[in-house]
């Protein structure tokens, strides 16, 4: 062989090895949603309007809320809200699509806007507007994502964990009832025996959430938390609840609060992570929402079929062989859909194989360092 072909064959060997390593650094996926989180807050944090809205009484500058989280810019106000969140993971580990103001969109391809139409659309890869048109609790008739990485990977069930704050989960997560671990609603946590996790999986029931069918978020990241100490699971899906249901409920205080504390518990998650060498540089992360909600002092407490503004949603990305940071910039716009498929896709895995229809893998924009 002649010198140059052998220069040849030795850098195309070396490319080829780099690409595999760099797309072989993820070992464990993790997806995480914040149930009805607006563009409107994650972007901006808090809406001026909505705030007026709820001053009855005095000058808006003198409310708490106010105070704690108005600033000038989107940028400020976003911060003062999510912290870690915008502070260090979107500045020092990922990035985040959805922003319309700086044209980059995400949307639902579902026409429901409401939560068993979205979490199926993340955790399928497709939107069957057909047969998934309710929030009733009834057996999800299609394959997860988390359910073909059980059988692809060849995980034992504790392996593979969905942690919801709310109890539909419990037919959504699976089509194949009992195939992994889900815990959601104000189900019980005893998959561990320790004392300290037993007495907050009484609590959970002895001092109850507002409504009945979520429990407080606390408890759900709490037993996440738990279970990937001890299981190190591969496949984890945290879904937090709150900020939907304090918006339901027009108590824009608590959904402002929610984003806060649901920061916190990020981070507490995020500082686990990092001190694990099972998931330290291994991990990728999904972060998303199931729906947005209205756009209007009138309409942002709900969504659903009546109100458009709530298929815009937004989706972050933190996976180690991504060099992207910040907000996406005038990028092509992506799918609820795509989520499935990008989790896989990060494991060298092709979600096709399980559904022909669910969404591609996301492209990366190339605009960042
Ligand atoms: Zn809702």
């Amino acid at each position: 062989m002649n010198r140059k072909l052998c220069l040849l064959t030795v850098l195309f060997l070396s490319l080829f090895l780099s690409a595999t390593i760099a797309q072989n650094k993820t070992e464990n996926v993790i997806l995480i949603t914040f149930d009805g989180a607006r563009t409107q807050e994650v972007f901006g944090g808090i809406d001026l309007d909505i705030l007026k809205s709820k001053t009855t009484r005095g000058k808006v500058e003198d409310t708490a809320l106010y105070k704690k989280y108005w600033a000038p810019t989107p940028e400020e106000r976003r911060m003062k809200m999510m912290p870690f969140f915008w502070g260090t993971l979107m500045k020092d580990y990922g990035s985040i699509a959805g922003n319309r103001a700086l044209g980059s969109s995400v949307m639902t391809t579902n026409k429901m806007w409401f939560s068993y139409p979205g979490y199926s659309e993340i955790l399928t890869g497709q939107a069957h507007d057909d047969v998934i048109n309710s929030n009733d609790r009834k057996r999800n008739p299609y394959t997860s994502v988390l359910e073909f990485l059980q059988r692809k990977l060849k995980l034992s069930k504790t392996q593979v964990a969905l942690f919801g704050s709310w109890d539909v989960f419990n037919w959504i997560g699976e089509h194949q009832e009992g195939a992994i671990t889900i815990n959601a609603g104000h189900e019980p946590y005893d998959l561990i025996n320790d004392s300290e996790i037993r007495a907050f999986s009484k609590l959970q029931n002895e001092k109850l959430s507002p409504w009945d069918s979520v429990r407080f978020d606390y408890f759900t990241v709490k037993f996440a938390l738990a279970h990937m100490k001890k299981y190190q699971p591969r496949v984890v899906h945290i879904a937090l609840g709150e900020t939907d249901d304090w918006a339901h409920g027009g108590e824009y205080a608590h959904v402002l609060n929610s984003f806060s504390i649901n920061d916190q518990q990020i981070k507490q998650i995020w500082e686990f992570l990092q001190n694990s060498p099972k998931y330290k540089n291994k991990t990728s992360i999904i972060f998303t929402t199931d729906h947005g909600r209205g756009n209007t002092i009138t309409d942002w407490t709900g969504h659903g079929e009546k109100i458009p503004e709530a298929q815009n949603i937004w989706m972050a990305f933190v996976s180690p062989g991504l060099n992207l940071r910040g907000e996406w910039k005038n990028a092509e716009p992506i799918y609820q859909n795509q989520a499935a498929a990008t989790l896989c896709r990060w494991l060298n895995l092709d979600y096709s194989e399980n559904n022909a229809q669910a969404g591609k893998p996301v492209t990366f924009p190339v605009n960042s360092k």
